[in-house]
């Protein structure tokens, strides 16, 4: 929605503020006319957008954005290749649990597709007009659902080197779209690390090794914490972040995040409808 920029300040003799509030007026007036008589446009395809979509995102865009269904690991939310049968505990998972009871995510990460784009675009290119699109995708059922049962909510934190370089914490602009209380300085990222992208499992895990910590363990101190993130991908990153907050003395961890990756060909397997979202269990 387009918003009038507020009246340049006067000064001296030309001060007027009757004058000035009623040209603030008019042209808010006109901003507001401008957007409802011109359409929106589609994020991803430029299409014009229904006035009664939530986001700027036309249907047949909103169509194809994978949405995470069954079957999935009941602990960290991996989906299977075989988009067969229930949901159950991966081999994974059994051999070594992780840190937080479960992650669950919205939407399938495709890197080539909007999901991907979406992400990108949003956090590289610092294109704000995706984040509407991200925290919609977080506004699904069993999203809410899961923010619901937390006590307080946790975004992934950015090292104050590269949030001064980005300019915003995506993660922590996604926990805001959640109902809840949102704690933003009590977990911190105290090492900068290497981006994620790139690295196998095992340096993902090296990388991200001694980065967290608690600085007011008091605030999660027997509480159930919801951690958010934009992308699930090998899930190092949570689960550092998770182990710390359960030695900070957290109760329970969970993990939300926007997206999430997954084996190749499961977005376009045809499981259960694009756009929509089979909650977890
Ligand atoms: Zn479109
Ligand atoms: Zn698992």
């Amino acid at each position: 929605m387009l918003v009038g920029l507020p009246a340049p300040a006067v000064i001296g003799k030309t001060a007027h503020p009757v004058r000035d509030s009623l040209r603030q007026a008019l042209k808010n007036l006109a901003a507001y006319a401008l957007d409802f008589f011109l359409p929106r446009l589609c994020v991803f395809c430029e299409a014009p957008v229904e006035v009664t979509a939530d986001t700027a995102v036309c249907g047949s865009c909103a169509e194809g954005i994978p949405a995470v269904t069954s079957p999935l690991c009941l602990r960290c939310g991996r989906l299977f290749p075989w988009r067969q049968g229930q949901d159950r505990t991966c081999h994974i998972c059994r051999q070594e649990p992780p840190p937080f009871a479960k992650a669950r995510a919205a939407v399938v990460y495709e890197e080539e597709g909007p999901t991907g784009q979406a992400v990108k675009r949003l956090k590289y290119g610092r294109r704000l007009e995706y984040l509407p699109v991200l925290q919609s995708w977080l506004r699904r059922p069993a999203c809410l659902e899961l923010a619901s049962q937390a006590g307080v909510i946790i975004p992934v934190p950015l090292h104050a080197k590269r949030l001064r370089e980005r300019g915003f914490n995506q993660a922590l602009l996604l926990a805001q779209a959640l109902p809840g209380v949102v704690l933003r300085d009590t977990l911190r990222r105290i090492r900068p690390t290497r981006p994620q992208t790139g690295l196998d499992p095992l340096a993902r895990r090296g990388n991200v090794q001694g980065a967290f910590a608690v600085t007011r363990p008091w605030e999660v101190e027997g509480q159930n914490v919801l951690l958010v993130d934009d992308v699930y991908t090998t899930g190092a990153t949570v689960q550092e972040c998770a182990r710390v907050l359960r030695a900070a003395g957290a109760r329970e961890v969970n993990v939300l995040t926007a997206a999430r990756t997954a084996p190749p060909g499961v977005a376009k397997a045809g499981f259960g409808g694009r756009g929509k979202v089979t909650p977890g269990p």
